[in-house]
């Protein structure tokens, strides 16, 4: 495994991270006592970072993760978020935040988190983001229950935004940087790297687009984008490469990027993911594979508040 620093902070992170979501069931049942396995696995190799939500699951995932981290704990960099609760439940007010974080603490079983972040800015206004919800994130950061606090959401418009009013240690986003898509570059990765802020890049695999099993119902891609990631597994499949295991070797080789999080809930899944280490990258097929992503590249859709889109 490979570690990189999270910005300026000490925390040195594995290029690959656990994304705990499927623990919660979010891409469809899992089984409890495999997913405890899943974690120990990739602990043992050598996976350190895990990130989980409140949300993931109506708290779920956390509950899983925490069973699965007991007696683990100082093994590993945990982050979890705050302010986003449901589908449609939000709550970014400096009371929410603080209690409804004690409760995650308790179901991850631990008294601190390595990284509290806010999830999915764009369902909120800027201003109380600035103004409450990460001065309230704060207070809990200077009673050491949060060692480094980052924002996380779809809408780099947004990240950005909130980033330049308040400093914060990582902005971690989703869909933004893998084979569909690469706007990551544009203009966040410039400012991250200029105030020392941490990247995170999640959903390597677009939310589940890029695998045999395909899309998920919930996903919000169009059906353009959802046919073209088709088209690349099967492009994959003929070429014989696991097309899971290319994507997240091209998110890999970013080097702006300090982690990288993909969605695990089997040993399965953890052995073919830390398999992408070792991939030498194709450039014919990649070639092949921007042709096919061409008219769709960068293709974004919207989410949160409308003066958020972007
Ligand atoms: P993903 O792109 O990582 O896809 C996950 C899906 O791919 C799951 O169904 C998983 O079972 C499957 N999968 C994983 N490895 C596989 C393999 N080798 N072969 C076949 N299938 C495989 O999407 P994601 O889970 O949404 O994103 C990863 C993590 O990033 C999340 O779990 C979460 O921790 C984080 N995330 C955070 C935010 C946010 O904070 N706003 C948003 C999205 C994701």
């Amino acid at each position: 495994m490979k570690y990189r620093q999270l910005g300026n902070t000490p925390l040195r992170l594995s290029v690959i991270g656990f994304g705990a979501s499927p623990l919660g069931d979010v891409f469809g049942r899992t089984d409890p006592t495999e997913g405890i396995a899943t974690v120990h696995y990739a602990v043992d190799r050598g996976i350190n970072f895990f990130d989980v939500s409140p949300y993931y699951g109506s708290t779920v995932a956390e509950a899983r993760l925490g069973d699965a981290l007991a007696g683990r704990r100082g093994e590993v960099l945990l982050a979890t978020k705050c302010g986003r609760y449901g589908l449609a439940e939000f709550d970014f007010s400096a009371d929410g935040i603080v209690g409804r974080f004690e409760q995650s603490l308790r179901r991850l079983r631990t008294d601190y988190v390595d990284l509290l972040q806010v999830h999915d800015v764009e369902f909120g206004s800027v201003k109380q983001i600035v103004e409450e919800t990460l001065p309230a994130m704060r207070r809990l950061q200077r009673e050491g229950k949060a060692r480094y606090l980052g924002i996380t959401g779809y809408s780099l418009k947004t990240l950005l935004e909130i980033a330049s009013q308040s400093s914060v240690n990582s902005i971690l986003t989703y869909c933004r940087y893998n084979l569909m898509v690469a706007d990551i570059d544009d203009v966040l990765i410039p400012f991250a790297k200029q105030h020392g802020v941490g990247v995170i890049n999640a959903s390597a695999l677009h939310m589940g687009l890029l695998t045999t099993s395909g899309a998920p119902g919930w996903h919000p891609a169009p059906k353009e984008v959802v046919d073209a990631g088709r088209k690349v597994v099967a492009l994959c499949a003929a070429e014989g490469i696991d097309a899971p295991r290319l994507a997240l070797r091209f998110c890999l080789d970013h080097p702006d990027i300090t982690s990288t999080l993909i969605g695990m809930s089997t040993r399965q899944q953890v052995e073919a993911n830390l398999n992408a280490l070792s991939l030498a990258n194709d450039r014919g097929v990649l070639e092949k594979i921007r042709g096919i992503v061409a008219p769709v590249h960068n293709y974004i859709w919207p989410s949160g508040r409308e003066e958020n889109y972007g």
